[in-house]
Order: structure tokens, then C-alpha cells, then sequence
């Protein structure tokens, strides 16, 4: 008897609309995520202050903790305190990437749900199964469950620096490369595709690619949130990061690595290495296509506009496959030289700007 269908770890509740923030305590008790109204919140201690003056009064059972401070050791504080302080029915992250990474670690460990509550849209990780931790050693990628619920305040997004919003764009946008590379490794190595990964993270990028408006519509916001979402749950569907992250972010964790003090958002540099890597496959015209939509939004396409110079870059793309070994992508395909990476971006920057 084959199996005929299958379980997809995803959240309950996804809630992305104006004013979301102020139902919290009843979307969460109607979905029985907390029905005794219990529930530990983690913020940062710098701007998440100003969100616990706003919310506290709303959430009467909620206690809050800004130990979360996007390290593994910050993250094992926060679940010692939430620990120490009592019985709770969830663990609400309440902030951007890194302290709902420290959240999502912390209620692993304390064995409680977590919901995920964005005040920025940087990147995909509000819905992965993947908290992201500096750790001694740099940093770490650490598996966790997906989060029970997302919510996801328009008003709440609006009041981000709008750099942080943008940079989902550039997190969302490269998936049309990362899950090419994933189609070049299954025709070049025999490595497996998740048809349904692939679709999910895929889609979530042509729509954000096709989108006419921008980061100051409502209509848009929206688009962009439920593709972050769409591209977290594709990563629980493939078991992996494969259908969200090929030679995009192997340059953008290269220039991480190469150039620590001065790397860019994750979001800015994954468009960028996504259009690069676009190129670098042989589809001009697609390369073309998002390089003009990430320019449409204010994002970089070349290295100068987040101040690199081109040497760096060529530097930053001869780095980039050994930062995830064994990950098969258009950079290992062609294995190219210093010389070789310096003409391939040579045409690509003369390409994007014609
Ligand atoms: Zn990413």
C-alpha cells in the first residue's frame, strides 16, 4: 500500500493583516494555542520595550523576557528564565530574526509551542524549522520545530526601518535561483527534488518578482509576508534549506565570512547572489528580469551599492561553495577560476545595465 498523502509540519494559525498585534490574546485562545491566556514573551531590550508598553496592557497573562539576544548563549538563558518564572502555554517571539531564532530555540528546550510575531520582514526565518545562533564558532544553524503560529502586524512592519523590509524581498526573490540550482543538482548529481518544496518556494518568488507594487502598499506587504512564510514551510517540507538556498546564499554567507565587519543584510546580499547565480546559469533574461526588480525596490545588484569594489566580490565568489560543502549549486557546477569569475562578472554587470 504506497502512501497516499502526507503530514506537513505548519502552523495553526497565519495572521497577516493591520492591526493583528491588538487580537493576539483572542487568536491565540480561540486556536487553543493559549487558552489560559499564560504566555512568555520574548523581546529585545532595545526596541522591544517600546512594543511591551504598546501590547502588555492587551495580554494580561503575559510575561516578558529580553534575554534573547540572537547567541546560542542568549538563547539558553531565555529558556532558563521562561524556566524559572512558571507554566506558560506558549513562547511568543516578538521581534525581528534574532530574537525569534533565540525564541524558537528556547521553547524547543523548554518544550513549549512558539509563536512567531515579526516586526520586520528580513528574512525567511519566522517560519523555518532553522534557528540561526552565533555561537563560539562563529555561527550555527540549529534544527528546530516550525513555529504553531505566525502573525504577521501591517502597522507593526510599517514601523521597521524600511531597509529590513525590503531586504525580504532579496530573501524571497533568489528562491527562482536557489531551487534551479536544486533542478541542476538532481539533473547533474541524481540528488532527489521535492516537487512540493520546490513549487512552494518557487511561487512565492514569482509572486514577489511579478508584483507591481512596493513596500508601501498594504497589497504588497501582504504578497511579501505569506511568500517569507511559504519559503519557511517549504524548508519543513523538504526536510532541508535545499528549495531556499543555493549559490544566493552561499555568496551571501561567504561575504559573512570573508568580510565580517562590513557584510551587508542577508536579504541585500542573497538578491544580489541570486541574480549572479542567474546569470552565471546561462538565463540572461531572468537575471536581467530580477535585477531590475530588485533595483525597482531600492535593493543592490552590484556589489559597489553595498560598498564592495568588484575584486571583493570575485573574492566573496570564489569563497562561497566552501561555506556549505556538499550542497551542489551552479558555483560547483562550473568551478570556476579567480580569471574566469572576473570576466563571467564583468558581463553581468555590463548586462544588468543595458
Ligand atoms: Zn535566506
Amino acid at each position: 500500500m504506497p502512501v497516499l498523502t502526507r503530514l506537513i509540519p505548519s502552523p495553526v494559525v497565519v495572521d497577516i493583516r493591520r492591526g493583528a498585534l491588538d487580537d493576539l490574546a483572542a487568536i491565540l485562545s480561540d486556536q487553543r494555542i493559549a487558552p489560559s491566556g499564560r504566555m512568555a514573551f520574548a523581546i529585545s531590550g532595545g526596541s522591544g520595550q517600546a512594543l511591551r508598553e504598546r501590547f502588555a496592557p492587551t495580554l494580561p497573562g503575559a510575561d516578558w523576557f529580553d534575554d534573547a539576544d540572537g547567541t546560542i548563549d542568549g538563547a539558553v538563558r531565555l529558556a532558563d528564565s521562561i524556566k524559572k518564572a512558571g507554566h506558560y502555554d506558549t513562547v511568543v517571539g516578538l521581534g525581528g530574526g534574532k530574537i525569534i531564532d533565540c525564541a524558537k530555540y528556547a521553547a524547543a528546550r523548554v518544550g513549549l509551542p512558539l509563536v512567531a510575531v515579526a516586526t520586520n520582514l528580513a528574512n525567511d526565518g519566522l517560519c523555518s524549522p532553522v534557528a540561526t545562533l552565533d555561537n563560539d564558532a562563529g555561527r550555527g544553524s540549529y534544527g528546530v520545530p516550525n513555529p504553531i503560529g505566525i502573525v504577521i502586524d501591517l502597522d507593526v512592519i510599517r514601523d521597521a526601518p524600511v531597509r529590513y523590509v525590503r531586504a525580504g524581498i532579496g530573501d524571497v526573490i533568489c528562491k527562482i535561483s536557489a531551487v534551479a540550482d536544486w533542478e541542476l543538482s538532481h539533473r547533474e548529481t541524481g540528488e532527489q527534488i521535492d516537487g512540493l518544496a520546490a513549487a512552494m518556494a518557487r511561487q512565492a518568488a514569482e509572486a514577489v518578482l511579478r508584483h507591481p507594487g512596493g513596500v508601501g502598499d498594504d497589497d504588497f506587504l501582504t504578497t511579501l509576508s505569506e511568500a517569507l512564510v511559504l519559503c519557511g514551510i517549504s524548508m519543513s517540507v523538504a526536510g532541508d534549506s535545499r528549495p531556499a538556498s543555493g549559490a544566493c546564499h552561499e555568496i551571501s554567507h561567504a561575504f559573512d565570512l570573508v568580510f565580517p565587519k562590513r557584510c551587508a543584510l542577508h536579504g541585500e546580499q542573497c538578491g544580489l547572489g541570486g541574480a549572479f547565480a542567474t546569470y552565471l546559469r546561462g538565463d540572461h533574461d531572468m537575471a536581467r528580469q530580477m535585477a531590475g526588480v530588485l533595483r525597482q525596490h531600492g535593493l543592490p545588484v552590484l556589489p559597489e551599492e553595498i560598498g564592495f569594489t568588484a575584486d571583493e566580490f570575485i573574492q566573496v565568489v570564489e569563497f562561497a561553495p566552501k561555506t556549505r560543502p556538499g550542497r551542489y549549486t551552479i558555483l560547483e557546477h562550473l568551478d570556476l577560476s579567480t580569471h574566469e569569475i572576473k570576466d563571467r562578472y564583468a558581463d553581468y554587470a555590463k548586462a544588468i545595465s543595458s
